[in-house]
């Protein structure tokens, strides 16, 4: 995604409203989107920089970490950026990483991607009480039982099942 910035590099304080939906996919994504990516942000020129800062919101085709079923995951990802318009900013130690750029447009599919990345779940499920996969057979464990937990008793649990607790036998 491009955003023109030609309007508001030369005035320092002036900002621009940013609305673009673009179908968009990434090297660094290891799923698909199923709806363009829409970027509403703002871009203002703080002087020795370009702040854009917004909200990315498509749907991501995710899988669910407990039983594999696809899921339709809604993103909202936060944004916020800066884009250096005069190079020596670049190296300074600050709060925020500045990004180069040359021209009249910032590129920021990289940012996107990242952003998009980091606001993802470390786990995914289809749904909140979903029960996963059998481990010995792989049924589905949502769409019935299987007959893994009957037949297969753990022998260790087996045994402790018919182990009597004498409670009046304490440690010397
Ligand atoms: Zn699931
Ligand atoms: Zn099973």
């Amino acid at each position: 995604m491009r955003i023109s910035i030609d309007d508001i590099k030369a005035i320092v304080g002036k900002a621009k409203e940013i609305d673009l939906t673009e179908d968009f996919c990434s090297e660094d994504f290891d799923f698909q989107l199923l709806a363009p990516l829409h970027f509403k942000a703002k871009a203002e020129n703080k002087g020795e920089y370009i702040l854009l800062e917004g909200v990315i919101t498509t749907v991501a085709d995710l899988h669910c970490d407990a039983c594999l079923a696809p899921v339709k995951f809604p993103v909202e990802a936060e944004f916020r950026e800066a884009y250096a318009l005069n190079h020596s900013v670049i190296d300074e130690e600050g709060e925020m990483d500045i990004h180069a750029f040359d021209g009249g447009e910032l590129l920021i599919d990289s940012e996107l991607a990242a952003s998009v990345l980091f606001s993802l779940p470390m786990r995914v499920l289809c749904r909140e009480d979903c029960r996963g996969l059998c481990p010995l057979c792989g049924q589905n464990l949502n769409e019935g039982k299987c007959v893994c937990a009957e037949e297969q008793i753990d022998p260790r649990l087996a045994v402790l099942k018919n182990f009597k607790f004498d409670r009046s036998d304490k440690e010397v």
